[in-house]
């Protein structure tokens, strides 16, 4: 190559660079959540194996699996609130692994529990006011309460306005002074929910927050997941009931035995023998 020439195949090198680097931009901003071969063992049991997979930026993505895939430690990996044997969690382009849940939350990362973590002994408007300690897993002994009893200053005025235009969102307002501990099951996923949006994240994980919700309340969850959704907040849900996941999700991620078997739309996964072996065969 004449050396005339060499600029011109620089450039044509740089530009593919930059077309690369344009393409994995763009990758990392579609898919906010990247996971890659998770790992985490507990003494003897391996309860993920290698997962890898992504989510897509304004998805409600299901996350599906017998008992014991891995799919709550999948959660509690990419939360923080255990630390990863290995692999890692990748959220906006920023390397998560490892880190603290309240540092997670803050980058706009939440999840919901698959047991409800509200305080029975408080009100439902005093948990929603400790939902953004409940995030950092500190402990809940904090001056908010006092706070709000000695005279609200700005911040807390607009922490207790957010818990309220949660509170309606969810109607569960009607609530607000009630003790967390009289809730009913399905007050509770509601409650959770709630608590979980007070930090605006722009993504949540959901570990099966129908679970125990009767069918009323049930539909009024599933439309405000989907109106956030319309704002543009993603999802990935774990579910057990396949008509949820089928009627809901336009993606599903199957785990088995700490591993991703398969993904593909819900017609996809729940016609792959794979996935009818391990997971459908005695469910569905
Ligand atoms: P899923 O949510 O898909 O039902 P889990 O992630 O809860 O599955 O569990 C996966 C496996 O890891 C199971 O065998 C479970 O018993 C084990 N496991 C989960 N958490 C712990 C823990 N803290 N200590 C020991 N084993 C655990
Ligand atoms: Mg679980």
């Amino acid at each position: 190559m004449s050396a005339d020439a060499e600029p011109t195949a620089d450039d044509a090198e740089d530009t593919a660079e930059v077309a690369a680097a344009a393409q994995g931009a763009r990758d990392a901003a579609g898919h906010p959540l990247v996971v890659q071969d998770l790992r985490k063992t507990f003494g003897g049991i391996t309860a993920v194996d290698g997962a890898s997979f992504s989510v897509e930026e304004g998805s409600l993505t299901g996350l599906i699996g017998p008992n014991g895939a891995g799919k709550s430690t999948t959660f509690n990996c990419i939360t923080g609130v255990h630390t990863p044997t290995s692999g890692s969690v990748t959220f906006r382009g920023n390397d998560i692994t490892g880190m603290a849940p309240h540092q997670i939350a803050r980058q706009g990362l939440v999840r919901t529990f698959q047991i409800a973590r509200e305080l029975p002994d408080m009100t439902v408007l005093e948990n929603m006011m400790l939902a953004p300690q409940g995030q950092s897993g500190e402990r809940l002994s904090h001056a908010i309460l006092p706070g709000l009893r000695d005279g609200v200053v700005a911040e807390e005025e607009e922490l207790l306005e957010r818990a309220w235009q949660q509170l309606e969102f969810f109607e569960i307002d009607h609530l607000a002074e009630e003790y967390a501990g009289n809730l009913s099951g399905g007050q509770r996923k509601l409650l959770e929910m709630a608590r979980a949006l007070m930090t605006d994240p722009s993504m949540v994980l959901l570990d099966e927050p129908l679970a125990g919700v009767n069918p009323t309340l049930e539909e009024k969850l599933l439309d405000r997941i989907h109106e956030l959704r319309e704002r543009g907040n993603t999802f990935l849900f774990v579910e057990h009931d396949m008509d949820v996941i089928m009627d809901n999700c336009e993606h599903v991620i199957v785990m088995h035995q700490g591993r991703v078997l398969a993904e593909g739309t819900p017609e996809q996964v729940t016609s792959d023998e794979r996935v009818v072996e391990a997971y459908l065969g005695g469910d569905v």
